[in-house]
Formats: C-alpha cells, structure tokens, sequence
C-alpha cells in the first residue's frame, strides 16, 4: 500500500484522517505541537460541517456538545435589515453549533484513538527531497532528534503558514485588509436572549455576537490599521465599553474566559494538488472571519480529497477522480473568497454604507434568495461547480427520509455516510451498476414509488440517474448515456472485485 502523510492535526487533519480511516487507509499523521491547541479560535460549526461528522456518526456528539444557533441577525444602526433563518434548509441540521475549536478537534483526534490511531505530537516537518514518485521527508521531534521516512502522498494540512505550500513553492496570493480584529469569550450572569449570530454595525465599524451554551457570548469587534505585531488581547473593561458603544440594551458582562486578536485575510494558494502533494484548509485559502468560513471550507477539502484518495488507492477509481479534487475546491474556494470579500467591506464600511439599502433591502422581497440562497450560503451548502449550472449536480444531497429501510438506509444521510457511491433512480436497472455489482463500494438504489418526492429533490426525471458521493455531494444527475460517460471517465470499471476492507 502506498504511504501517505498529513502534516497538521488542526481539524482539517484530523477529519482528513477520520475519513481515510473510514477505508481502511494506513497514513501518518504528524503536529509539531506537543499538544492539541486550547485557543477557542473557530466557534461557528456550519450545518454542512455538521453533515460531515454525520459520515462518522459523530453528529450527535458535536450537537450535544455545543450550543445550537438557529439564525443570523445583521442590525444597522440598531435597526434590523437582514434575518437569515435555517430552517429553510433541507437538512436535517436546520441550525449552526457554537463549540470551541478544541473541543471540535477533541472529537475528531478521540475517534482516530478508538481506531487506535495517535497523532505524532511534537513531531515537524522540516523537508523532502522527490525521487521519483518518492518523498523522502525528514521530520524532527521535540528531544531534537530527526527521522527519516518515505511517502507518496503529502497532505498539507499544516495552516496558514504552511511549511507544505512553502517546499512544494506554491505561492500564496491575497491580502491583509487594512483592519484588524479583537475578540473575547464573556460570561453574562443571566441570559441575555441574544436572539442568534448577531452583526451590529454602525458608521464607526461593526461588533459581533455569537452565542455559546452557560450564558457565554463571543464578542467580536472590528479595529482599523494592520493587527499590532504586540497580538493585542483585550480585557473585560475594553469588551464592556464596545458592548455599550454597539448595543448597550445587552448590558455588561461579568467575565472574561478567553480573548484573542486576529487579521483579517483574503488568500487562496496557486494549486491545492500538485505532484502528489495536496494542500487542504488554511493551507489552500485563508478567508476575513466573516460568516465563520475558515474551519468550515477546510473541512469540506478534507471529505473532498479523503475518499477520492481512498478509491485511487484501492484501484477503484482512475487519476481523473483525484484530478477533481483541483477543480472542485478552488471553484467553491473562490466562491467563499468572493462572497466573504464582499460581506466584509460591506459591514466593514469600505462597500459605502448606503449600499445597504441597495444590497439587501430589495431581497427582502426576492423570496428565494432570502429564504433558501441566502442560508445555504452561511450553511456552507453551497455547489462545488459554476453557478451557472441548473441541475443539483455539485450541490449537496438535499435531506430526505426513505419509506423503507432498503441496504440499511432511513435517508440521504445515511446514504452517502455508507462511505459507498449510491446510484439512485426510479429506473428498474442501470446498466452501469451491472459492471459494477461485485465492488462493494457501489450501490444502485431504485427509487420506490412512495419516495418518488425525491426525483424531484435530486431534480432528476423518472428515466435519469443521480450518483451521491461519500462526501454528500452529488456527482452527476442526468440520462444513462451521460452516466455511462461520467463512470467509465472515473471509474475502473474491470476492477469489480475491490472490497471495503
Ligand atoms: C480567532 C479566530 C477565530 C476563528 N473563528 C472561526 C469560526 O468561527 N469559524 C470558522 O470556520 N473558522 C474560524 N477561524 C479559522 C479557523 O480557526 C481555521 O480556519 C482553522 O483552524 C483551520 O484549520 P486547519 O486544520 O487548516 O489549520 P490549523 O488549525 O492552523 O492547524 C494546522 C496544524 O498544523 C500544525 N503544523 C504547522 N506546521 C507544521 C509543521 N511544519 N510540521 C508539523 N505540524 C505543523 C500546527 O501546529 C497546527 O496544529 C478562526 C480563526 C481565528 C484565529
């Protein structure tokens, strides 16, 4: 079996890893830290995260654990203008988790334990040198010691100063806005029915609130000038003096847990797969904190890469499917970049505040913009192709529940956790599974007359197709010609005897 390295346990390593787990993938993973991080760092969960740990049946326990956060509120000059509500999505999420970043990583690192994988802590990344298809890298540990060893395939997965991006000499591209963040964790003694994620902006700037469970609110406020290079962390007084500037109706905190500074970013690496080095999350992009981009996008690289590796590695899939992770994220990067750019200089004041008014006022009529493009966008659920497309190929797989239990399935989520390629169609057979029926990896799911609501969900007709991938995107939706074309250009399909294990 080839050899495989993640350099970087930050939660983009780690699910990376959970998910190569799940096929039974051998890898190494390393972290020059000799421990997890404690900094609370990422705090929004997006419902498509969420669908991510859904794959691992580990959902219930990040739900359990963090603190449910059903809407986003943006207020300009204490006046309501924008109210994004999830439970327009077709999840079964309908909601954002507020949990602290370790505690999100705790989870992922704890079920790689139980599958008896540890993270190398301690251990950095130094350099290789390629021979062939071969890297031999050299990694040192925390007693100064160094060790050799070989590997195939690299994933750098090792954040925003990536020693990965920097020897495999990939540029990184962007800014730093010219303002800064500072941010806090406070308690308040009672609860303050901060309603949801909450944006109050006035002329001056903005503040954020974002609720956490035990009465707890991450308070964040932006500053003009490049973030000091003294990391200022602010304390209770100073968050206090915001909180009344922005909203005083909120009243004070009595506590500060944890406070922090931060810049903000626009960065996106020039490729994210090359000779065999793959760069996933804040390796590949860096985003401005605005709509809680950063952890989230990441994560969406790692299911992204990890079964395609899995299939390549097993002789299941061609290159070309590898190939996909490039095109697929640095199309939904560029998306988040674009959308997160536009967001922050509207709220940050540099998109002229009056634009307001000409930028959301007129989509409180438009309906479906409001009520379903909007949320999916905050969810992460956002297409993996250009927007121009208008059939769910590239989109998420919308929930939905199934009138019987057929290969041990309730609903889409479910389905596409099964860690196999489920073709689904109305259709009595499909051609192409008959290739396919001895690899356990693929599954053609006839749709039931009772479900046929569901052709309609996956925007399919009674005699087309719709192929979900392990990651819970859809990867093709249209007539068997068409689907003849997509597995045979991915697929091996002569190699029908590979096994799950
Ligand atoms: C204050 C703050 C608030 C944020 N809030 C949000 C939010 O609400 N929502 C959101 O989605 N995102 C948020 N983010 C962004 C989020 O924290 C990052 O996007 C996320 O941590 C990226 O994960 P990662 O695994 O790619 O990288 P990291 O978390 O940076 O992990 C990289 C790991 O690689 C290791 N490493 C680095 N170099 C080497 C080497 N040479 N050898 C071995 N190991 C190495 C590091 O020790 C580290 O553990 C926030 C960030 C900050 C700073």
């Amino acid at each position: 079996m080839k050899k495989i390295l993640i350099i970087g346990a930050g939660p983009v390593g780690l699910m990376t890893g959970c998910y190569l787990n799940k096929y039974n993938i051998q890898f190494d993973i390393i972290d020059k830290n000799t421990e997890s991080t404690t900094y609370s760092k990422a705090l929004t969960v997006s419902p498509a995260t969420i669908k991510a740990f859904h794959g691992l049946q580990l959902a219930d326990k990040l739900v359990m654990r963090g603190h449910q956060v059903d809407s986003v509120y943006a207020f300009y000059k204490n006046r309501c203008f924008l109210h994004i509500n999830n439970k327009y999505l077709q999840s079964c999420y309908k909601f954002h988790i507020s949990i602290p970043q370790p505690e999100t990583e705790k989870i992922l690192e704890n079920h790689l334990l139980q599958s008896g994988i540890r993270v190398k802590r301690g251990y950095k990344l130094i350099s290789w040198v390629r021979e062939k298809e071969i890297y031999k890298v050299t990694i040192l540990d925390e007693n100064g010691m160094v060790h050799t060893s070989s590997y195939n395939f690299i994933i750098g997965a090792d954040g925003a100063a990536s020693t990965v991006r920097e020897l495999a000499e990939i540029n990184f591209n962007g800014l730093n806005y010219d303002m800064h963040f500072i941010m806090a964790d406070v308690q308040f003694e009672k609860n303050k029915n901060i309603p949801g994620t909450s944006y109050y902006i006035n002329e001056e700037g903005f503040l954020i609130f974002l609720p956490m469970s035990d009465n707890m609110v991450r308070v964040v406020i932006k500053k003009d000038g490049k973030l000091p290079s003294t990391r200022p962390t602010p304390n209770l007084q100073e968050i206090n003096n915001y909180i009344s500037k922005y909203c005083s109706q909120v009243g004070k905190s009595n506590k500060l847990v944890w406070s922090s500074s931060a810049n903000f970013y626009n960065r996106i690496a020039d490729e994210n797969y090359k000779e065999n080095i793959f760069l996933a999350g804040d390796a590949f992009h860096l985003f401005s904190p605005i709509g809680g981009q950063g952890m989230n996008t990441g994560i969406q690289d790692a299911i992204n890469l990890a079964w395609k590796l899995a299939f390549y590695l097993k002789g299941i899939s061609s290159a070309e499917l590898l190939n996909t992770y490039r095109s697929q994220r640095f199309n939904a990067v560029r998306r988040v970049l674009n959308s997160t750019d536009h967001d922050t200089g509207l709220i940050a004041g540099m998109i002229p505040r009056q634009d307001i008014d000409d930028v959301y006022y007129p989509e409180f009529c438009h309906r479906d913009y409001y009520r379903h493009e909007l949320p999916c966008k905050y969810a992460g659920f956002s297409a993996l192709l250009d927007s121009s497309s208008d059939t769910m190929t590239g989109h998420h797989v919308p929930w939905y529940e199934f009138s019987s239990n057929k290969y041990g399935f309730r609903n889409t989520y479910d389905a596409f956790s099964s860690g196999k390629v489920v073709i689904f169609s109305a259709k009595e057979k499909c051609s192409v599974f008959e290739r396919l029926k001895e690899n356990t990896f693929f599954i053609f799911y006839r749709i039931e007359k009772e479900d046929i609501a569901l052709t309609v969900l996956l925007q399919i007709n009674n005699d087309e197709y719709a192929v979900l991938n392990p990651d819970g995107y859809l990867g093709f939706t249209g007539k068997e010609t068409e689907l003849i074309q997509y597995f045979t250009s991915l697929y091996n399909l002569s190699n029908s005897k590979a096994s799950l294990v």
